[in-house]
């Protein structure tokens, strides 16, 4: 016979966070930096207290259990307000990237039949474009004061702060399954149509407990994080629920991601642990080395959403500051592993520390991944043998927001990276399926290429991607940003990777651009160059019809 423990079962619900934290955490800071160019200050007992006038406003006005409502801004405290006040009411938070092509927002507006959209008010050309291909949205709100509102918007608007400015002192939130959605996230579609991910309660609060283990994220009421990570991907990485969780100050950058303001803000408000994508890393660290800046209370930064270059992690540590390298993607909510240093990692020689560092490290409690060959067949765990990476855990999807059809295969979802594992579990990915470049039946890594490049002193920004070629299917060619007054040429950066990797893997060619595309996730938009750049060239055409004029490739 079954014997079933006999303990409370209280759900695990979103609202408890922010309420917990309220009662434990009450005087601890939330800072934004607004989008009206001031900072705005409160605290955890003011957000809770706005958290159940958004609540409040939303069932009198008829928005209820399952009901989407869409959100469409930067990192800052309304938001998280509208993180807990919609989810916390059995409603779900629709977070919109607002990066992607206005077609796009629409389509998920309307896949996800958002009945309102809250907006930040940079982003009112927006609305007025996208407004008339969603006819369904029944209320545009601005995040801001009645007085702020666009004149003469040829949409009917409402002020977020009338429509929560009545008190709910007697607001008690509601229990309800823990297994009930709270957040709705849409893929970046770079290829095809976004797609949704319904994260629930019970996954998202366990998934904050999880990031906040010392070997995880390491969070504490003593940090003060700032989610450079946009809340409108992904939940920041899970942040707006795992500072209140631990009672750490939140510092929110709102729309200005740069060296400058980061740095600045940084400073300001004493910030001691940050999240964000090597882009945005890569402009940080280069700010501080030209101006001579530093951030003395920053301790560490997770890096994610893209390979950590080791020559970025090797500048952090310069700075003083720690990176932590993680991975994870929409579909994990995100959070699936984190690089933190294993026992006994101390009797480790320098060099196979770095190497340790540099992988994308261990499963959080909560998520586990395997590796598997061609043919489905697990692969040994021995930091070699690269496969398709699989994952399952208590915050993976298990299908897609409308689907039909489980998004599982055997109880696991294919995650479309190449990577290793090895004996301590530590994960290494050596690409995305889609960005492996494929030469002559053998696989060159496009990340490890880019590391070696992106680590050459007048390199400012680097993308490594597949070229067609008549021979060998395809060949890896650099598409390069040149740090200001640097005069390198082609034949300058090919010979800085002599000796660094086997002969075939030698990039065939370089292209010198002046930026290089993002993704709306800020991530390089490889598709966008394997377009522009990723043809047969008609020199290598003639290369190839005469062999004696081809670059040499010892494959
Ligand atoms: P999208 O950018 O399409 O929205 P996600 O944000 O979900 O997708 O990105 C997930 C993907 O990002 C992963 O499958 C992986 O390819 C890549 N990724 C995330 N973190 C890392 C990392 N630390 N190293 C290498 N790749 C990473």
């Amino acid at each position: 016979m079954e014997l079933f423990g006999q303990m409370m079962h209280i759900p695990m619900l979103l609202s408890s966070i922010i309420q917990a934290a309220a009662r434990h955490y009450g005087d601890v800071e939330i800072v934004s930096r607004r989008v009206e160019g001031d900072v705005h200050r409160y605290d955890y007992e003011d957000c809770h207290v706005r958290c159940k006038q958004v609540a409040q406003a939303l069932i009198n006005r008829g928005i209820g259990s399952g009901d989407r409502v869409g959100t469409l801004a930067w990192n800052g405290y309304r938001h998280m307000e509208l993180y807990y006040g919609v989810s916390g009411i059995g409603a779900v938070c629709h977070t919109i990237n607002p990066r992607l092509f206005p077609e796009q927002i629409a389509y998920i507006i309307n896949h996800g039949e958002d009945r309102y959209v809250f907006f930040d008010a940079t982003f009112a050309a927006l609305i007025e474009q996208i407004a008339p291909q969603c006819p369904n949205v029944e209320k545009w709100v601005m995040l801001c004061s009645e007085d702020a509102l666009p004149r003469d918007f040829p949409v009917p608007l409402e002020s977020y702060e009338v429509l929560i400015e009545e008190r709910a002192p007697d607001f008690v939130w509601p229990s309800f399954d823990e297994e009930r959605a709270a957040i709705l996230c849409y893929t970046s579609g770079t290829t095809g149509d976004p797609k949704g991910v319904l994260y629930s309660h019970r996954s998202l609060t366990l998934m904050a407990y999880a990031s906040a283990l010392p070997d995880a994220l390491c969070l504490s009421t003593t940090d003060t994080l700032a989610p450079v990570v946009p809340m409108f991907h992904v939940n920041a990485w899970g942040m707006p629920f795992s500072a209140p969780l631990v009672g750490a100050k939140l510092v929110f950058p709102g729309a200005k991601l740069d060296g400058e303001s980061l740095s600045t803000l940084f400073a300001e408000e004493g910030v001691t642990m940050s999240a964000g994508v090597p882009t945005v890393w890569l402009a940080f660290v280069e700010h501080l080395a030209r101006t001579g800046k530093r951030c003395s209370t920053l301790q560490r930064v997770i890096v994610g959403g893209a390979a950590c270059p080791p020559s970025l992690a090797a500048s952090f540590k310069n700075f003083g500051i720690r990176s932590v390298h993680g991975w994870g993607m929409t579909e994990t909510s995100p959070l699936g592993t984190v690089c933190t240093p294993s026992r006994g990692c101390s009797k480790k020689t320098p060099q196979e520390r770095l190497l340790t560092e540099s992988k994308q490290g261990r499963a959080v409690p909560g998520i586990e991944l395997k590796t598997v060959g061609p043919d489905g067949a697990e692969l040994p765990r021995d930091g070699r043998t690269s496969g398709e990476l699989l994952v399952r855990g208590h915050w993976v999807l298990e299908r897609y927001f409308g689907a039909s059809a489980s998004a599982l295969s055997g109880g696991w979802f294919a995650t479309g990276d190449v990577a290793t594992i090895d004996e301590n579990g530590f994960l290494h990915i050596t690409d995305r399926s889609k960005d492996v470049i494929k030469s002559g039946g053998e696989w060159i890594s496009s990340i490890a290429l880019e590391n070696i490049a992106i680590s050459h002193p007048e390199i400012e920004a680097v993308a490594c991607i597949g070229r067609a070629h008549l021979k060998w299917d395809e060949r890896p060619i650099l598409i390069a940003v040149l740090k200001e007054g640097s005069a390198l040429s082609v034949e300058d950066v090919l010979e800085f990777f002599a000796g660094k990797v086997a002969k075939w893997w030698l990039p065939d060619d370089v292209k010198f651009v002046k930026s290089l595309p993002l993704t709306p996730t800020g991530k390089i938009n490889k598709l966008a160059l394997r377009q522009q750049f990723g043809h047969v060239e008609e020199q290598t055409i003639a290369q190839t019809c005469n062999p004696s004029g081809a670059r040499q490739v010892t494959n």
